[in-house]
């Protein structure tokens, strides 16, 4: 059985993953996409919860045997994927799939699903803002900071690819908003 997905995007730091959690506690009839991921939980995140944690060994295995729908080596040495079994394990409970990854993961997704996929950029103020949330954030080395502020700006040129530029200015905003374009997306 085939459902829907919501894809938010986004440079790191602009706030994706406190829409995405906002979102999940008001709507039941969403479940989160876990990711695969190569890089180290941090702080209360868990295995199985917020990503599936495996080693390089097993994340390389994983793509030869075709497993991934995507999957990109965000940060230099550091993978991120989207299991196929986790999509269908969400249709099958009747509930739209909710993803947060990064932009060019995003942007495969909806090339792959097309109109049952709805993909939300996620737009910071500014390039300065977003940099102060990821340091502010608290949870990356400067080293960790500079590579993503790098990327960053690169991504923000994504903007127009996506079918809504979501604005992150105001958080309490950005959630409703959020909130009414999915329930459009998934009643319609
Ligand atoms: P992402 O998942 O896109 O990397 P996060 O959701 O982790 O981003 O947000 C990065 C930081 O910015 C977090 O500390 C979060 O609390 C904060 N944040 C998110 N949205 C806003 C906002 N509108 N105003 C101020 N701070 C925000
Ligand atoms: P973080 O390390 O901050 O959790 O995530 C780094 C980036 O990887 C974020 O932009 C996040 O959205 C993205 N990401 C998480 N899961 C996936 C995935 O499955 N595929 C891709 N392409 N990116 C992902």
């Amino acid at each position: 059985m085939e459902g829907k997905l919501i894809i938010f995007s986004a440079p790191s730091g602009a706030g994706k993953t406190t829409i995405v959690h906002h979102l999940l506690g008001k709507m039941p009839e969403l479940e989160f996409s876990i990711s695969a991921t190569t890089r180290q939980p941090r702080g209360t995140e868990t295995d199985g919860e917020d990503y599936y944690f495996i080693s390089k060994e097993e994340f390389l295995h994983l793509i030869a045997k075709k497993y991934f729908v995507e999957f990109e080596e965000v940060y230099t040495g550091t993978f991120y994927g989207t299991l196929r079994t986790e999509i269908e394990r969400i249709w099958k409970k009747g509930k739209t799939v909710i993803f947060d990854i990064d932009v060019e993961g995003g942007l495969h997704l909806k090339r792959k699903y097309a109109d049952q996929a709805l993909a939300i950029f996620v737009q910071p103020p500014s390039m300065e803002v977003l940099k102060q949330r990821l340091s502010g954030r608290g949870t990356d080395s400067q080293e960790k900071l500079n590579e993503r502020f790098a990327k960053a700006e690169k991504e923000l040129g994504y903007a127009p690819k996506f079918d809504v530029i979501l604005k992150n200015y105001d958080l309490d905003t950005a959630c409703s908003e959020a909130e009414e374009l999915v329930r459009n997306f998934i009643e319609g």
